[in-house]
């Protein structure tokens, strides 16, 4: 394939330390591929691997030449990030994201495909009988209402990364500078006629999830803080009802004092209610600092991502 041939379908497929999955990946994405009957490129990306991800890709660029591109990121920058720069280095008409430990299956990309040639400019999925871990599951239907009310958007799943988009979508993507992202919520945003699917899912049968308990956190933190302010509003309101709450019991006391006298008593309920205001003080502090740290990020202008070379790019 020339640089000037037209590209249809580009599959993005960010690599984080995948090496026991990576061969069983290929045997079954790129029969798939083939049976397209379309014109497509793979774009893999290493995300700082230090295992033999990296080797084991570059194979697949020398098999299959002017098909498969690897951008090699010089550390790891996450899989967020990592799409992104699969975003700017294809050409497809469609793009299709997925993970690389085939917990989504390949097979399924041409149910994806199919959807885009009915018109929906962004194909979603739902991961039907979800084979993770049950804490993963139960923490993800929370993350996924809290983050619809808080947002405003509407997604069911917002962990499948399998999911396809209209060149039109990629192209706004690829306008965002951000530095914290969650891809499926900034393409629901810019979706006009979007569309959400059940796929398969199967278990991970190599390797660990990248994702520790605390990564996972963060994730969601950058999901909420990048698509909604309703946490700052929060703060504001909860910061008023407390004062007014307070404002009444002061009252209450005035009152108390001037028919029955001061008051001497109650120390450990005075306690109490410091320890919990207090709390409540930490919480809105941390809430409101983690969009200063953003802002903070944001206006250092560090890259988001550093490239090492791109494989396979004529
Ligand atoms: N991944 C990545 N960088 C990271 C973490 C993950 O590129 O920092 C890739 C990983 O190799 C996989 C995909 O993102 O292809 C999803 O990761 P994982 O399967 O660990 O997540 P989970 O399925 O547990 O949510
Ligand atoms: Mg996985």
């Amino acid at each position: 394939m020339t640089g000037s041939k037209k590209v249809d379908v580009s599959v993005v497929i960010p690599v984080y330390n995948e090496e026991e999955s990576l061969p069983a990946l290929f045997e079954r994405l790129f029969p798939v591929m083939e049976g397209l009957g379309k014109n497509w490129e793979v774009v893999f990306i290493n995300d700082g691997s230090k295992d033999r991800s990296l080797g084991l890709l570059l194979e697949c660029v020398e098999k299959y030449p002017g098909k498969v591109k690897v951008v090699d990121f010089n550390g790891n920058f996450g899989q967020h990030m990592a799409i992104i720069a699969g975003f700017s280095a294809s050409r497809g008409e469609v793009i299709v994201t997925m993970d690389a430990d085939l917990q989504n299956p390949p097979e399924e990309i041409p149910r994806l495909l199919e959807q885009i040639e009915k018109g929906h400019d962004v194909v979603g999925t739902i991961r039907k009988f979800r084979q993770d871990p049950i804490f993963r599951k139960i923490a993800s239907k929370i993350v996924n209402f809290i983050t619809n009310k808080i947002t405003g958007l509407n997604l069911h799943d917002y962990g499948c990364m399998l999911r396809a988009y209209h060149r039109r979508i990629v192209d706004l993507i690829n306008e965002c500078p951000e530095s914290t992202t969650f891809i499926p919520a900034l393409a629901q945003k810019f979706a006009v006629n979007p569309v959400e699917i059940e796929v398969k899912h199967s278990e991970r049968v190599q390797g660990k999830s990248k994702y520790s308990l605390f990564r996972l956190i963060r994730l969601n933190f950058d999901l909420i803080t990048s698509f909604s302010m309703a946490p700052l509003q929060a703060v504001t309101m909860l910061g008023i009802i407390v004062a007014g709450l307070s404002l009444l019991f002061s009252i209450f006391l005035l009152i108390r004092r001037l028919v029955v006298g001061p008051e001497a008593e109650g120390l450990f309920t005075l306690m109490t209610i410091n320890f919990f205001l207090l709390g409540i003080t930490m919480f809105c502090i941390g809430i409101t600092g983690e969009y200063i740290g953003r802002i903070h990020q944001e206006i250092r202008r560090r890259p988001r991502f550093i490239i090492n070379k791109v494989y396979g790019d004529e």
